[in-house]
């Protein structure tokens, strides 16, 4: 199976594609990670993109196409993806199609959350990590019980991304609002979206897509 996860950053699909990841044995691709990953390795690619990460705009659609096109050329033909965060243009979901097709995958789903912008700059100003493991917690929403403590693996280290402050989560918003939700109705005319309230709470959105994905 393959699906995309839709919705404005903040949305949860990093915390969804993560729960897909171990409960379903399928693979995320999230081209945010790959992103980051060049930026913090300070890689050529690394250096140009920091600038247009950090502002919260959008990397070219030639760079994230070729990063994916990259992943998906390693992964055996029946492993499940999850994109996440890609693609984020019409242009990204045109090719997206085509690598797709070259290498016989259907896409099964476009699951778009549906959420509030308000709600969501407070979400994701909020939120830190772990860096030991990547648990994710939220200054507003989910404290670590023990502070400066992970509650998984007990780490005192964490992190915030460079674009979470609101600023640039306002343009990450506008990003998504004038380039990103056009891609809808692409995916509609193949019958493919279905719309997930990702407002609730993670189990209720998680029952969401579960019957999404089972249905
Ligand atoms: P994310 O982790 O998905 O919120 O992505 C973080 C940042 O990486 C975005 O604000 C963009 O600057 C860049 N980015 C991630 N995915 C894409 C994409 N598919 N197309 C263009 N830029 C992207």
């Amino acid at each position: 199976m393959n699906i995309i996860l839709l919705g404005p950053p903040g949305a949860g699909k990093g915390t969804q594609a993560t729960r897909l990841v171990k409960e379903r044995n399928m693979v995320q691709l999230s081209t945010g990670d790959m992103l980051r990953a060049e930026k913090n390795a300070g890689t050529p690619l690394g250096d140009r993109i920091k600038a247009v990460m950090d502002a919260g705009e959008l990397v070219s659609d030639e760079i994230v196409t070729q990063l994916i096109d990259d992943r998906l050329a390693g992964l055996a033909p029946e492993q499940g993806v999850i994109f996440d965060g890609y693609p984020r243009t019409l242009a990204q979901a045109q090719s997206l199609d085509a690598l797709l097709d070259a290498r016989d995958r259907t896409l099964d789903y476009v699951v778009e959350l549906e959420v509030d912008e308000e709600a969501l700059v407070k979400r994701i100003t909020g939120r830190f990590e772990c860096v030991a493991c990547g648990a994710l917690y939220n200054d507003n929403y989910k404290q670590p019980i023990k502070a400066d403590t992970c509650d998984v693996c007990g780490s005192h280290e964490f992190k915030r991304r460079a674009d979470d402050n609101e600023e640039a989560v306002r343009t990450r918003m506008a990003e998504y609002r004038a380039k990103t939700a056009p891609i809808l109705p692409h995916y509609e005319a193949k019958g493919i979206v279905r719309r997930v309230d990702g407002m609730a709470s993670v189990e209720t959105v998680s029952k969401g897509i579960d019957a999404v994905l089972d249905g």
